[in-house]
């Protein structure tokens, strides 16, 4: 039985244990990871991680206790807002990652709507279906409903039109990507401004993956489409440090026009006979430390440093397209706004999910998304400044493997293939948590060491089949196996 050991053991010893346990890890050292890991150059690293030691301790909890960290805060979100066509009225926090960023501002809404309209009992926010699934957790959450609108499925924008069509009595916030995650893909945000000031309703712009690229690409001198504070309907801003800002994980920013709007995110609560507590995001005791790394983070870098960084992105990202383009069986969706990326097969002789298996056994980490309503399946590629160098062996690899899957089109999963989609639907109808192992057993899937399944190709397609109901289920099932 696992335990901890009856009597201590030395610092060397430990930290080689902790060493071992990343064996079987992605190793994202080498740069070849297109998605988890955004990294610029070792000696960034190195002033992130010592600012981030060198915080570890300190208690955000209070901050009239540490006012270093008031400091630091304070100058997060005072340096951030500009980049964010903000001005001195922006109020905002550090948070521990754009979930949390946009848990707040959706609870914000809430609360703003609580306040302005005292009779309404029914709460509802607009996202398009391309949104972050942390929209989806916020809602469930903080117990108010949440109704996804269509995007174009050519361009995946999300469709302004039909956001107006569904705002009704409950609407309390519209919701625009700058960009989605999913395909890179900005939404037509000007547009949503409109239609907020007009109805007379928030708007929130999820720029957690865009916020600290977009403004530096405009300043390169590329046409970026405005989507901050400099359009008057927006009322809140996500923003995440730990992707493109290059800060260690930990830390996002969530960003309010005034602090009118910021108020209704703060919770606190004397109701209890320890101390006060007044918390203005959902951690309560919390380290200083990545707040330290993203400020050394801003400092290092500096405007010329995350220019430099966003040019290089953004010709690696032209050259995988180049190279796409020259792919007849493959297609790539939409037309991303910045070095995030999908593409998807046109071969039916060539499935998506054993060209991701495969770049992936030849050392790379691409990102599966499955398919769903208005978006096929496909890969998709986060390319931070590390990856840069590698993106010639990339297309290289991935021409090679294009070309070898289409010569020797790899035969199906044998339970996929004997059994049509429809019936699969039926099977998993009635989805128990029980049928999770004889599902593995029947999909020949050998469960590896670790309880993760070896033949990921064969997962992916047989999830790509299922309902987005059905897969939440086995997912939520296999993931209650596993920890
Ligand atoms: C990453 C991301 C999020 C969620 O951020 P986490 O830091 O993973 O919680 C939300 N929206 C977009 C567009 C993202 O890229």
């Amino acid at each position: 039985m696992n335990k901890i050991p009856n009597k201590g053991q030395d610092q060397q010893h430990i930290l080689a244990q902790l060493k071992a346990f990343k064996g079987k890890d992605l190793p994202w050292q080498a740069g070849k990871i297109f998605a988890y890991i955004y990294q610029t150059t070792p000696e960034a690293k190195a002033v992130a991680e010592a600012a981030y030691l060198s915080f570890l301790p300190e208690n955000g909890l209070d901050p009239t206790a540490f006012p270093s960290l008031l400091h630091l805060e304070q100058q997060i979100i005072g340096q951030l807002a500009p980049l964010l066509g903000g001005n001195e009225d922006v109020k905002g926090n550090c948070t521990s990652g754009g979930t949390e960023s946009v848990i707040l501002a959706v609870k914000a809404a809430r609360d703003y709507a609580r306040a302005k309209y005292p009779d309404q009992k029914e709460f509802e926010i607009l996202v398009p279906s391309t949104a972050h699934p942390c929209f989806y957790k916020a809602a469930h959450y903080l117990n108010i409903g949440i109704q996804s609108i269509d995007v174009d499925p050519q361009t995946q924008r999300l469709k302004v039109a039909d956001m107006r069509a569904a705002i009704s009595k409950k609407t309390i916030l519209l919701v625009g990507s700058a960009p989605s995650y999913a395909h890179g893909v900005m939404d037509p945000i000007a547009e949503l401004s409109d239609l907020a000031l007009e109805k007379d309703l928030l708007l929130h712009v999820d720029a957690c993956v865009g916020g600290m690229y977009l403004p530096f690409l405009r300043q390169l001198g590329h046409e970026v489409p405005p989507f901050g504070f400099e359009l008057p309907g927006v009322t809140s801003i996500s923003c995440d440090l730990h992707k493109f800002g290059y800060v260690p994980k930990g830390c996002s920013t969530i960003l309010y026009r005034n602090k009118e709007l910021r108020q209704h995110q703060i919770f606190s609560c004397s109701q209890w006979p320890g101390y006060t507590v007044i918390n203005p995001t959902v951690l309560s005791s919390k380290t200083g430390a990545p707040m330290a790394a993203a400020w050394a983070m801003f400092q290092y870098m500096g405007l010329e440093g995350y220019q430099n960084a966003v040019a290089d992105c953004q010709a690696a990202r032209d050259a995988v397209i180049a190279a796409l383009e020259q792919l007849p069986s493959l297609q790539l969706i939409g037309q991303p706004d910045m070095s995030l990326l999908a593409f998807a097969s046109k071969d039916e002789d060539l499935s998506i999910f054993d060209l991701a298996d495969q770049l992936n056994e030849k050392g790379w980490y691409v990102q599966v998304q499955l398919a769903s309503p208005h978006s096929p399946a496909a890969i998709h590629l986060s390319i931070s400044h590390f990856n840069c160098p590698h993106i010639p062996s990339f297309v290289a690899d991935l021409q090679e493997t294009v070309a070898e899957l289409m010569s020797n089109p790899v035969e199906e999963n044998e339970l996929l293939a004997a059994l049509d989609h429809s019936m699969l639907a039926l099977l998993m109808e009635d989805f128990d948590p029980a049928m999770l192992g004889q599902f593995q057993e029947l999909m020949g899937l050998e469960s590896a060491e670790g309880g993760l399944p070896a033949d990921m190709g064969a997962v992916n397609q047989l999830l790509n089949v299922l309902s987005a109901k059905q897969r939440e289920d086995v997912l939520l099932a296999f993931m209650n196996e596993l920890i």
